[in-house]
């Protein structure tokens, strides 16, 4: 039994030697939207920058002061993932991989997104186990766009990739972050950088292909890769170029039994649709492949995983991946901007009042609606004067 320290400390010491308890409080604190969990969050993600920039300052200097973390090497050897074959002897040598990869701030971020009933669960499960296998450690997260306006969601509350799940390689968090768009992914965002701490070398995040979500989760991660049916150009005719424009691959599920022809003409149908988009960098062009999410790692999984494993090493080796991350961070900070403001915004009772009165009016067409902005704007700036301007 560990004992549980919530001090921004304990989180820290916890996450860095691969404890997935205190993964689970950080997340939490993170998701929080109590200003004082607010600050400690701030805290604790600071702290763990410094410690990466440290470690990869300490990794360039001397490469064999590095030691793995013993925490997360006992996890790993203490492992009986099922699916691994020879993990007894293979793991050891194995961990040190993701752990330095890691200490290089080198892990990968993998977007999943599709519509429901695709196989999202099922492929991530089967994915996942997969890569634990293969001696990486794992953490699975999930936005739900549903969540934000309804209340509902759409990803579920079902219990999902329960094998997964149970693995000491993994980390699947169960429910997925709710509140507004903006709000979800920040936390995505300051999530995955959790993950990363605590020694997960493979981030992936799952999202429902509707709405906007898609458009957010490529915004965070290195790599998109959409899930699509095996079925024909009905489909694919609904299918929005959006989200193909954000698509580094495309992955056909289901590609087994009697659907498998479907699943071929698929392949076929998208791989010309994606000549007609637009590539989002010159180092990598979109591929479609077919998978079948309950056939093994020879399904379609292992070759899931060398065409992902192969992006990342092309988009990483030529410093496009460092580029891209720098351009997500700098998108996000801005989004952020609009976000804390417009929750400013919110909170400003004369603004409100203002508001609800030239909403009407909009509504009337009484009023034009950027002048409608404009006064809500200059309502919310007066406001600031006394402290903005001596
Ligand atoms: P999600 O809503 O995208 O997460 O989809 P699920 O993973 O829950 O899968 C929806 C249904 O499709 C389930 O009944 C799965 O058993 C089935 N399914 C998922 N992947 C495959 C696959 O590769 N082949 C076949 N035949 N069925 C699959």
């Amino acid at each position: 039994e560990r004992t549980r320290d919530d001090s921004v400390e304990g989180l820290l010491r916890g996450l860095v030697q691969g404890d997935r308890y205190a993964l689970a409080r950080a997340i939490t604190l993170v998701e929080s939207s109590n200003p004082k969990h607010r600050v400690q969050a701030q805290i604790l993600l600071s702290k763990i920058l410094k410690r990466e920039s440290e470690l990869a300052s300490q990794q360039s200097t001397s490469l064999a002061s590095v030691t793995p973390s013993t925490e997360a090497t006992k996890t790993v050897s203490g492992t009986a993932t099922g699916s691994a074959s020879g993990s007894g002897s293979g793991s050891a040598k194995n961990t040190t991989e993701p752990e330095q990869r890691l200490r290089l701030g080198k892990s990968f971020r993998i977007g999943l997104s599709g519509p429901p009933g695709v196989g999202k669960s099922t492929f991530i499960e089967s994915f996942g186990m997969y890569l634990v296998s293969q001696g990486h450690r794992v953490s699975v997260l999930a936005v739900d766009p549903s969540s934000a306006r309804t209340g509902g969601s759409i990803l579920g509350d079902k219990t999902r990739m329960t094998e997964l799940s149970r693995d000491h390689m993994a980390y699947v968090r169960p429910s997925p972050s709710r509140g507004t768009l903006g709000g979800v992914a920040r936390n995505t965002t300051e999530a995955i950088t959790l993950c990363e701490a605590a020694g997960y070398d493979i981030c992936l995040v799952e999202t429902v292909g509707v709405g906007q979500s898609e458009t957010m989760v490529a915004d965070i991660v290195d790599m998109f890769v959409l899930l699509v049916p095996p079925a024909g150009g009905d489909e694919l005719q609904g299918m929005k170029k959006g989200i193909m424009e954000l698509s580094d691959l495309v992955i056909v599920n289901k590609s087994d039994g009697a659907l498998v022809d479907s699943a071929r003409y698929a392949q076929i149908e998208y791989t010309s649709a994606l000549k007609f988009v637009k590539a989002i960098t010159s180092y990598w062009k979109a591929r479609v492949i077919r998978v079948s999410s309950m056939g093994g790692p020879e399904g379609g999984i292992k070759e899931a995983w060398s065409t992902m494993k192969e992006y990342f090493d092309i988009m990483e080796s030529s410093g496009e991946l460092q580029r891209k991350r720098g351009h997500q961070r700098k998108i996000w900070m801005w989004r952020q901007v609009s976000s804390e403001l417009m929750d400013l915004l919110n909170e400003d009772a004369q603004v409100r009042e203002l508001a609800k009165d030239l909403e009407s009016k909009v509504l009337q067409n009484e009023m034009m609606s950027g002048a409608a902005a404009h006064q809500i704007v200059e309502k919310f700036m007066k406001g600031f004067k006394p402290t903005t301007s001596p």
